[in-house]
């Protein structure tokens, strides 16, 4: 691999001097979407999709950021780059590099299905793919997300006629979107936690028609009779502001869940399984369809997907870099006021 290397910075571009996803200040930097692990502090100039610009903005701070859109070309010293959907969140994507009819991709997080928000991935067609492999092994086979959304409405509906609140821990960037866009609004009110409210008036902001939901903010509106659920972020969980809540049913809706033994460490009454990450049968049928011959993994279970691969024929090695994927812990964000102040 020469075109895309993984460097002590980032996935590096030597040619066109720039960075894809760096975790350690550079001058240049690509961005594949706007999660705290992938789009770090301390750029001289950041690129990433339009929809994800407003939130790098309002978790960075004053950052400079060109937006750019699917497909659209930009040169940099001979290197053609652009941006191509990876159904992980709004505004996430694969960064494409081609030169001198080199192709490599580095794919940031991925998933396959169409959540109705983050778009439909792409497979683009490349000598190198980069892949995540947050859920690469073969137990992680996810059911088809509308049969999870049904399950998440049947125990929301079980409670509510209980007179309890239901409370859902989802990421404040990404999982909180999808619920709400697909979670059915008839059974009662959803309301949010402030750190989710802050990025769906990005985005409403921004163009996406996101369903109504109430900023819960500790001002007493809520009726837990009314059986209402709560989407909160993981980090709220437990806390103080969670506990004055009586009949809160707690769930949480993570890849994890699929996993014996991570509901009850998480402290939760219900488990959903629910991952914006690609499963095993979602890893594999992209990188067949890239029909790429090297395969770099960055993040997840690295070891077992590259040797996976490697015995599937292909050029397949693994890379060190600070990705995180989904992970278990609370996410780390820039949001610790807006988290305290609800
Ligand atoms: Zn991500």
């Amino acid at each position: 691999m020469s075109l895309l290397k993984i460097s002590d910075r980032g996935i590096y571009c030597e040619q066109a001097d720039v960075y894809i996803d760096p975790w350690k200040p550079v001058e240049r930097a690509l961005i594949t979407h706007a999660h705290a692990d992938h789009s770090r502090k301390g750029h001289q100039k950041y690129m990433s999709h339009h929809d994800s610009v407003p939130i790098i903005k309002h978790r960075l701070g004053g950052v400079e950021i060109q937006g750019v859109e699917y497909g659209e070309q930009t040169k940099i010293n001979g290197v053609t780059f652009s941006f191509h959907p990876a159904g992980h969140i709004i505004g996430s994507a694969q960064i494409r590099a081609e030169y001198k009819g080199e192709i490599a991709v580095a794919s940031g997080d991925y998933k396959t299905e169409n959540d109705g928000i983050s778009g439909e991935i792409e497979a683009v067609k490349c000598h190198t793919f980069i892949t995540e492999s947050t859920f690469g092994l073969p137990v992680f086979r996810w059911q088809n997300q509308n049969l999870v959304y049904e399950e998440i409405n049947q125990w929301w509906r079980k409670n509510k006629s209980e007179g309890k609140l239901s409370v859902i821990s989802a990421y404040s960037l990404g999982k909180a979107q999808r619920l709400i866009q697909n979670l059915d609004h008839n059974i009662a009110t959803i309301y949010t936690h402030g750190a989710i409210e802050a990025i769906n008036k990005l985005f409403r902001k921004h163009g996406y028609n996101l369903p109504d939901t109430v900023h819960l903010g500790g001002n007493g509106k809520l009726k837990e009779e009314e059986g209402g659920l709560v989407i909160a972020p993981p980090a709220s969980i437990g806390t103080m502001w969670m506990k004055k809540y009586k009949t809160a049913q707690i769930a949480s809706a993570s890849g994890w869940m699929a996993m014996r033994g991570t509901r009850r460490r998480r402290g939760v009454d219900k488990g959903f399984v629910l991952s914006d990450h690609a499963d095993w049968d979602g890893l594999n049928t992209i990188i067949k369809e890239t029909e790429a011959e090297n395969v770099v993994v960055t993040h997840g279970y690295t070891d077992i997907f590259a040797r996976h691969l490697h015995e599937m024929g292909l050029n397949a090695y693994t890379a060190e870099t600070e990705y995180t994927g989904e992970t278990l812990e609370p996410e780390k964000t820039e949001e610790k006021t807006e988290d305290e102040a609800v």
